[in-house]
């Protein structure tokens, strides 16, 4: 079987959860999806879509192994299957958030890697490289003869200089225990800067690009030629823009300034950080930017300083990142708040003009401002630096990554 003749199963594997889809590499259809949720939790369901249906199945789930077992009876299904049995399905591309140094790339599954990953990550990503490592065993019991690649968020980030991910802490310290910036959403980036090149009609070569992945976790990444020179996140995602929950960069001083006088260990000041911080801890009010849009609209002023605070810190990265590649071509915004929040776009652009950005108000708010699924372009005709928003398509990533390494 050739990549582009392969059925490839994307999974993305979280503690209690599992998401797929099944894309078929010819044409790059998506043929079914769905997700697990609540497994080893009462109540575990999968809600299943396939065949232009969707199948409810509510059925116990105690681990990983049994949650893909029905994904892979959902699959085969009467009523909304797509194949006729799993041999159909020529590889697996799993998800996996952190990659350390230890891999530069997407690689392939075997007996060494997996221990590698569950060794040496799991530190680097507690909540998500456990997981996702679940999931692979999980996929290899049921699947034993299926090839299986890792697919990593931080592998777009791997071109990025030594001077752009280091910290500015003692060399022996970045050397013997890894800790410098890995960056996240790496599928994302890569994806939305290729179509942006596509879009463009230039070789990525060409291009200097901001791409500004704004969703409940976000990242801004600069985009030169084609490849990452400089990404917002950091040794964990909880560095660069405050986000839904998360607080972004702090002064570490702060960090054990707040500690002492709320009395939390190291752990529960880093959980405080990822969970009670951000919009959310601004506002007072959500983490969910309709939310926060909905309390300006009512005259909400910490709303409105909360998405002033993500508009602001956002602009400050895109000005950053066009002073580090020496230009700007092209901003993208992509995942749920670049591309469904107008706002947001229209604050992050006011006042660039100065680097070129001529911003189209009007074609921002087609659409009532959100994305009809396509690219649209929201910069003037006549702007030297184009603005974009383009879904992002993260599974699609994997799907390739995955076929091309076979
Ligand atoms: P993640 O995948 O990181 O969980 P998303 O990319 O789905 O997050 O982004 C979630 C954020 O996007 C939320 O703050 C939500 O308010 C916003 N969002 C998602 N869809 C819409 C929509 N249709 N309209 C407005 N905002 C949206």
């Amino acid at each position: 079987m050739k990549g582009e003749e392969m059925k490839i199963l994307v999974v993305n594997a979280g503690s209690s959860s599992l998401k797929y889809q099944l894309i078929d590499m010819e044409n790059e259809k998506v043929l079914a999806k769905g997700g697990c949720e609540r497994i080893g939790i009462d109540g575990s369901v999968l809600k299943a879509k396939g065949n232009g249906s969707e199948k409810i199945y509510e059925k116990d789930m105690p681990n990983h192994k049994v949650a893909i077992e029905l994904v892979l009876h959902a699959l085969t299904d009467d009523a909304i299957g797509v194949i006729k049995s799993m041999d159909e399905i020529g590889a697996v591309g799993h998800r996996v958030v952190a990659s350390g140094e230890y891999f530069k790339k997407t690689t392939l599954v075997t007996p060494e890697v997996l221990k590698t990953l569950e060794e040496k990550t799991f530190e680097l990503a507690p909540l998500h490289n456990p997981a996702a490592a679940t999931g692979v065993r999980a996929c290899m019991e049921v699947m034993p003869k299926t090839p299986m690649a890792l697919v990593f968020d931080s592998s777009f980030h791997a071109t990025m200089p030594e001077k752009a991910y280091l910290y500015g802490i003692n060399y022996d310290d970045y050397k013997a225990y890894g800790v410098r910036k890995y960056g996240a959403h790496g599928t994302s980036h890569k994806f939305v800067s290729a179509e942006a090149a596509k879009y463009l009609g230039k070789k990525p070569e060409q291009l200097k690009i901001v791409t500004c992945h704004l969703g409940n976790g976000s990242s801004i990444t600069a985009v030169d030629g084609g490849k990452c020179v400089d990404t917002s996140m950091g040794f964990t995602p909880l560095a660069g823009v405050l986000m839904g929950t998360r607080s972004g960069d702090i002064d570490a001083s702060a960090v054990e300034f707040l500690a002492r006088k709320k009395g939390l260990t190291h752990s529960e000041t880093v959980n405080y950080l990822n969970k009670k911080c951000g919009v959310a801890g601004i506002s007072g009010v959500s983490s969910d930017f309709r939310d926060l849009i909905a309390g300006q609209e009512q005259g909400n002023e910490r709303c409105t300083l909360a998405l002033d605070m993500f508009a602001y810190q956002t602009k400050r990265f895109v000005g950053a990142y066009a002073a580090v590649m020496g230009g700007l071509d092209c901003i993208v915004f992509t995942a749920g708040i670049g591309e469904n929040t107008p706002t947001v776009r229209e604050d992050v652009c006011t006042g660039l003009e100065f680097l070129g950005v001529k911003f189209n108000r009007e074609a921002n708010y087609v659409n009532g401002g959100k994305s009809d699924g396509t690219i649209q372009e929201i910069s003037a005709k006549d702007s030297k630096v184009k603005v974009l928003i383009i879904p992002t398509n993260e599974e699609l990533v994997i799907a390739r990554e995955t076929a091309e390494l076979l």
